[in-house]
């Protein structure tokens, strides 16, 4: 899994495949300390090519808030997780 940080101001083109990098509000996958955490509705800006994400440093910054008080997450969401099969 790649690790995504703050970007810089500059946001396109996007630094893995030259794609539009467009704001966008998502559900945020956050690395928090070995736990990943899903964030809602947060402001990013997302390569309309690639999918990579981008975070201004300050909703980045505020994404870490809101993963060290994970014991205020009320909202557990449990999802399918398959394991991928390598093709034989
Ligand atoms: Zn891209």
């Amino acid at each position: 899994m790649k690790k995504r940080t703050a970007s810089k101001t500059t946001r396109y083109p996007c630094e893995f495949c030259d794609g539009k990098v467009e704001p966008r509000i998502i559900r945020a996958e956050f690395h928090y300390q070995r736990e990943i955490i899903f964030i809602d509705g947060v402001p990013a800006w997302v390569c309309a090519n690639c999918g990579e994400q981008y975070f201004d440093a300050l909703v980045y910054k505020q994404m870490e808030k809101i993963a060290e008080a994970r014991h205020l997450i009320r909202k557990i969401v449990s999802f399918p997780l398959a394991e991928f099969q390598p093709v034989a």
